[in-house]
């Protein structure tokens, strides 16, 4: 699917989550940005976080955990978009497998999100996770 005028938007809001966690100035914190919409339209964001004492995940997780924060779980669309710190360039980037079963096991529903996978097209989760695991954490 190509992408539309909010999604574009999401992807911009991706990138200005990495640009607002820049004062922090951790390695391997922050270089990943992810921005995602709800079914009610509210927009969630985080960065990815990584300590030496084992602690991290993905941007995705981050802005997950803001949205379930915020006593939501479903999912419209979401993006992820890594900062590449020798070109200066942003790229979006497809969810890592957890991150793909993550968005999964929040809500049944969210198997028919929308993932934008590159700066032109998007998919729905359910191409991206065709054989997943079969529950979800709904009570
Ligand atoms: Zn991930």
């Amino acid at each position: 699917m190509k992408l539309t005028a909010k999604d574009k938007n999401l992807i911009e809001e991706a990138k200005r989550i990495i640009v607002k966690s820049n004062p922090v100035k951790l390695i391997g914190t922050g270089d990943v940005g992810a921005a995602l919409i709800t079914s009610k339209g509210n927009i969630y964001r985080g960065v990815c976080i990584g300590f030496y004492c084992g602690i991290d995940s993905c941007g995705e997780y981050q802005a997950i955990g803001a949205m379930i924060s915020n006593g939501e779980k479903g999912i419209k669309s979401i993006v992820a978009v890594w900062f590449d710190e020798k070109t200066k360039k942003y790229r979006v980037i497809p969810p890592c497998g957890k991150c793909r079963e993550m968005i999964k096991q929040a809500c049944r529903k969210n198997i028919n999100a929308e993932v934008i996978i590159s700066g032109t097209k998007k998919v729905k989760l359910k191409e991206l996770l065709p054989h997943s695991w079969g529950g979800t954490l709904e009570k």
